[in-house]
């Protein structure tokens, strides 16, 4: 089952030429989350082939513009085009007011519903849920109320071993049965155990979105052993103090949060336009954190 995420811009304030605005898509099973809108998304969605009626559920980390901007184009194609189905926004409460103002002041409506659910920067919160994942809020340390977000899995079923489906002429529901735990009973014959018949699920996997933020130095718990941690790095050590002074934070920085929040891989982002050359991010990163790679516009990353 798919687990991808999709970079759609990793620029911070502006965007350049080469780098949008923030925004990622990602895939779990076949379902389409988008994490931030900066301007031109819908323009990066196109680019790279994602069809963008798809996408059920929006979460905005907070209400810098390069984080938001692109939403209420995004929210006008998907009426234009004829969408009926209902929209989730996740995001801080002023959000709300400022897409109603946008639908008011412009006489228009949306065909579809739209649906709000306001998150809040002071604690963590299970703010979506279904049967295949959980996600939860992290609140995050900017300037303004931000938060990042936690997917998680939900942990599955045990698996068949392929052979015992011949070996036992295995039905649906029986299988349905065995990977839940349970033994079969057939009449007349040898129960069927599950233990025999079955391996230990996968692990279920993690992603974590943290931009916009200084580095965190509590709450790490809720990011340990993700497989992904996506970290803005806006800044390199060159510009510590100005990082320090705007709540954003360096690649060195960044890499120190992947290491003791124990994850397993980190993808830095959100630079500031005035890197043209990315290489030191990673060179600034590696001696803390290994396992460490750049986004970029574009880039695919399955978990
Ligand atoms: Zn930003
Ligand atoms: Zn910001």
């Amino acid at each position: 089952m798919k687990f991808e995420v999709n970079i759609l811009g990793c620029s911070a304030a502006t965007c350049t030429l080469k780098r949008n605005t923030t925004s990622q898509l990602l895939n779990i099973h076949d379902k389409l989350f988008l994490i931030d809108c900066g301007e031109g998304t819908q323009i990066q969605l196109r680019k790279f082939k994602f069809k963008f009626q798809r996408i059920s559920n929006i979460f905005i980390s907070h209400l810098h513009g390069d984080h938001y901007l692109g939403l209420f184009g995004l929210m006008s194609s998907m009426h234009l085009l004829g969408r009926t189905k209902i929209l989730h926004i996740y995001g801080p409460p002023e959000l709300k007011g400022l897409i109603d103002l946008n639908i008011k002041v412009s006489q228009s409506y949306l065909r579809y519903k739209y649906e709000f659910h306001p998150t809040q920067a002071e604690n963590s919160e299970l703010i979506y849920e279904d049967s295949t994942i959980l996600i939860h809020s992290l609140p995050l340390n900017h300037r303004i109320p931000t938060t990042g977000f936690v997917f998680v899995e939900k942990l599955k079923k045990n698996r068949i071993i392929k052979t015992k489906i011949d070996e036992y002429k295995l039905g649906v529901e029986e299988m349905l049965h065995l990977k839940n735990g349970n033994d079969v009973f057939r009449e007349g014959e040898k129960t069927i155990y599950s233990k025999n018949c079955t391996l230990a699920p996968f692990p279920p996997r993690k992603f974590v979105f943290m931009s916009d933020t200084a580095p965190l130095t509590e709450g790490l718990e809720l990011i340990e052993n993700a497989d992904l941690l996506y970290h803005e790095s806006t800044f390199l050590n060159d510009q510590i103090d100005r990082a320090k002074h705007t709540f954003h934070s360096t690649a060195e920085q960044a890499a120190l949060v992947a290491k003791n929040g124990n994850v397993n891989r980190l993808c830095l982002g959100h630079f500031s336009n005035r890197y043209k050359e990315l290489s030191s991010f990673l060179d600034e990163a590696r001696p803390h954190f290994k396992n460490c790679i750049l986004a970029s516009d574009g880039l695919n990353i399955r978990i």
